[in-house]
């Protein structure tokens, strides 16, 4: 096992990260940028090393200041969060040629299903279902036009190295599709400098549910069972719960046992997710692979009693998985609210602070996930997310009056955030009878569309 870690990321998950190791007993280095001088948990470390400035490119994406790091600390591997430099293959490339592991997957895996199109090739050849769709990248716009007839509008245009909603059009008609193939282009060249797109039927208000999976360097291969991720807005989540309501068990086993596959096929390991749409008959298509730990992770640790962020690191150092497929069971309900520095009123603008009062919430069933105390200053520079609330309980009503019992006792004063739009889903007839898709936010209110 490792003595000694380095975490290559920061807020809430740097803190989760910190955790993970000191209940292993290992040694952590952390990473801050001048933003993040003053950030609460930098006590909780052995070492902690200035890598630049607040733009994250100077830092948290910087490389050699990482290794730089990395190497002064003395670290023998990096955990890279989510985000950032997390599935850059570059990075975990650089890691491991410096003899420091990453702690995710092997880089040629990631290679390949960083880019969505190839991730798409790979689950076809294993007979997993992906929505229908152009066979590989778009060239040619007269080609995406014809296909769009053949397939029928709406159509989707999604960038191949696309993540984080970016890059994303639907078209209704020629003259959209003609307009939407520019712009995500130009959209998804300068977010990831690749500005190749393809095309997927837009599946009618999906539900969006994913597996979470771990495999070790010895080909072992588990599924911890799904997640419903549906409530999202700006095709980025707001809400996750396992297990997803409402969802039949044998098409539950069915999507599980696909993402499997899918991660055995690649010569994966480590902790990955694989994304799926459901439409409105239960059928469902794979969209995309995360190679990394998701911010949503808990919702499966505490209905599966599994710690993802102990299990990646052990991986990471050779060990074989502790448990088989049988041994994982879903118990109970788990759910998430992602609190973020927003306000929901204005369309969910990012609204960076300082947090006067900070009154959180606690008791029987209650898990926060948070870097956050009173006084804190939100940055601008980084994502908006505060908190990740959760709780657990045996079922689902309880677990919804336990959420909504926590949002009222949760009080932050300062900056706007999402608490007020969590108390409208936890009180909405279709959430609390389970039936919701990924339209559900926007629907309700974003009356514009977002
Ligand atoms: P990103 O990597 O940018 O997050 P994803 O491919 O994971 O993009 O898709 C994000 C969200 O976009 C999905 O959860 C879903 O809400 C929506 N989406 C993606 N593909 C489709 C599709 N073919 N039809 C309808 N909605 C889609």
């Amino acid at each position: 096992m490792f003595q000694r870690i380095l975490v290559a990321n920061r807020g809430e998950i740097a803190l989760r990260v910190i955790r993970a190791c000191r209940d292993l007993g290992i040694e952590v280095v952390a990473v801050y940028s001048e933003a993040d001088r003053e950030a609460p948990y930098l006590d909780l470390v052995d070492e902690a090393y200035c890598i630049g400035p607040a733009n994250a490119a100077d830092s948290y994406l910087n490389i050699p200041r990482i290794i730089s790091a990395a190497e002064v600390g003395n670290v023998q591997a990096i955990h890279p969060g989510y985000g950032f430099l997390s599935e850059n293959p570059h990075f975990a490339e650089v890691c491991r040629s410096c003899k420091i592991e990453f702690i995710g997957p092997p880089q040629d895996a990631m290679r390949r299903l960083g880019n969505k199109n190839e991730a798409r090739v790979l689950a076809k050849q294993v007979g997993v279902p992906v929505v229908p769709g152009s066979d590989g990248l778009i060239t040619d716009e007269n080609a995406a036009l014809r296909l769009a007839h053949d397939m029928g509008f709406p159509v989707l245009i999604k960038a191949a190295a696309g993540g984080g909603g970016r890059g994303m059009r639907v078209a209704h008609n020629d003259l959209s599709l003609k307009a939407g193939l520019k712009a995500a282009q130009q959209e998804a060249e300068k977010a990831f400098k690749d500005g190749s797109v393809y095309l997927e039927k837009y599946i009618e208000q999906p539900r969006h549910i994913e597996v979470q999976v771990l495999a070790d360097r010895h080909g072992n291969v588990v599924h911890l069972w799904e997640r419903e991720c549906s409530l999202q807005r700006r095709h980025q989540k707001l809400v996750e719960e396992s297990p997803a309501p409402n969802l039949p068990q044998p098409v539950r086993e069915e999507i599980c046992a696909a993402a499997v596959r899918l991660v055995r096929e690649a010569n994966y390991y480590n902790a990955g997710t694989c994304e799926f749409l459901v439409d409105k008959d239960n059928r469902f298509y794979f969209i995309e692979l995360n190679a990394r730990i998701q911010v949503e992770h808990p919702v499966t640790e505490l209905v599966t009693g599994i710690d993802l962020v102990r299990a990646q690191i052990r991986i990471a150092a050779g060990e074989k998985l502790r448990f088989q497929q049988q041994d994982i069971v879903q118990r109970g309900v788990a759910m998430e609210c992602r609190i973020n520095a927003e306000d929901p009123a204005a369309d969910f603008r990012p609204c960076p602070g300082t947090i006067t009062t900070w009154r959180p919430p606690g008791g029987p069933g209650v898990r926060l996930d948070t870097h956050v105390t009173a006084g804190y200053r939100v940055p601008p520079n980084y994502d908006s997310m505060i908190a990740k609330l959760l709780v657990y309980q045996p079922t689902r009503p309880e677990a919804i009056a336990c959420m909504r019992r926590a949002l009222a006792e949760f009080v932050v004063e300062g900056v706007k955030t999402t608490i007020p739009i969590h108390k409208k889903i936890f009180s909405h007839s279709a959430f609390i009878e389970g039936h919701v898709d990924t339209t559900f936010i926007e629907r309700n209110w974003m009356q514009k569309g977002g």
